[in-house]
C-alpha cells in the first residue's frame, strides 16, 4: 500500500491517500490539544497508544458486529482504514456525569447517570464544537433521519458492549466520543477510540486513566496512556 499525498492534518491525526482510492491511511500523533485548542502540549508516546488502542477497539466491535473503517494496523502509529466522508457530527454517550455535562448542569462529576445520554455536537473548531439536537442535524442536512437513526442504534450498541468490556479491565467507562463516516452510502464507525476520546476511569480506585491527566495537570500522562494499552492488550 502506497502512501501518497496527505489529505487532512487535524489536532491528533494526519490521513494520507493510497494507491487506492477506497483506502486512507492514518497516522497519529503524540500533539495534544484541549480547551478547544487554547491548551497545547505533546503526550510522548500517545500516537502510537492511540493507533493500537483504536485498532483493538474497532477489531472487538467488528466482532460483535459493528461496521467500522478500520482495516489494518500497519506500524505503531499507522492503520489503514476505509476512505470514509465523515459526517460533521459528534455523538457523546454519557453513562456518569463528567466534563462539560457535570459544569453545564450542575451536576457532582461522578454521579452514576440512571439512563444513558446522547448528545450531539457540529464538528466545527471555528465554533467549538457546539453542541446541537436532532432538529439542528435535519435542518443544517447535517445528516439525514435515516442516518441518524443508524448512528443512535449504533451507538446504544456500542455503549452496551464497551461498558462490558472495559469493565473486564478493571475500567469504568465515563463517557466517550464517536464520528461515524459515509462509505458506499453505508454510515460507519470512524474516528478513533482512545483515552483521548474516552474517559476511564479505575473500577477500584477512580482515578482517571484519560486525557484528564493532560487537561487538568494531574500528572502521570504517558505512563497512564501506556497502563491503559497494557490492560487492553492484557
Ligand atoms: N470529547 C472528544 N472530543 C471533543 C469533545 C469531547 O473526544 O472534541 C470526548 C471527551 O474526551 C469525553 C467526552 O467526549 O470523553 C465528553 O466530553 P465533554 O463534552 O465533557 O467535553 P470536555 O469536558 O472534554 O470539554
Amino acid at each position: 500500500m502506497k502512501k501518497l499525498d496527505m489529505i487532512y492534518e487535524g489536532k491528533a491525526k494526519k490521513v494520507f491517500k493510497t494507491d487506492n482510492d477506497k483506502k486512507y491511511i492514518v497516522d497519529y500523533k503524540d500533539d495534544a490539544t484541549a480547551f478547544n485548542g487554547v491548551k497545547k502540549g505533546t503526550i510522548v508516546g500517545k500516537g502510537v497508544v492511540n493507533n493500537k488502542m483504536s485498532a483493538a477497539m474497532f477489531l472487538m466491535l467488528e466482532e460483535k458486529g459493528i461496521r467500522t473503517h478500520f482495516l489494518e494496523l500497519l506500524s505503531d502509529r499507522e492503520s489503514l482504514v476505509r476512505a470514509v466522508k465523515i459526517l460533521p457530527v459528534e455523538v457523546i454517550v454519557r453513562n456518569v456525569v463528567a466534563g462539560s455535562f457535570a459544569k453545564r448542569l450542575g451536576l457532582e462529576e461522578g454521579t452514576e447517570i440512571k439512563e444513558t445520554i446522547l448528545e450531539f455536537c457540529y464538528k466545527n473548531d471555528e465554533l467549538g464544537d457546539p453542541i446541537i439536537n436532532d432538529y439542528h442535524i435535519y435542518a443544517l442536512e447535517l445528516a439525514t433521519r435515516e442516518q441518524l437513526d443508524k448512528i443512535k442504534t449504533d451507538t446504544f450498541k456500542i455503549n452496551d458492549i464497551m461498558k462490558v468490556y472495559f469493565k473486564e479491565k478493571g475500567i469504568r467507562l465515563v463517557d466517550f466520543k464517536l464520528e461515524f463516516g459515509l462509505y458506499d452510502g453505508e454510515v460507519i464507525l470512524a474516528d478513533e477510540i482512545s483515552p483521548d476520546t474516552c474517559r476511564l476511569w479505575d473500577l477500584a480506585t477512580n482515578k482517571k486513566l484519560d486525557k484528564d491527566r493532560f487537561r487538568r495537570d494531574l500528572g502521570e500522562v504517558e505512563e497512564t496512556y501506556q497502563e491503559v494499552l497494557k490492560r487492553i492488550q492484557g
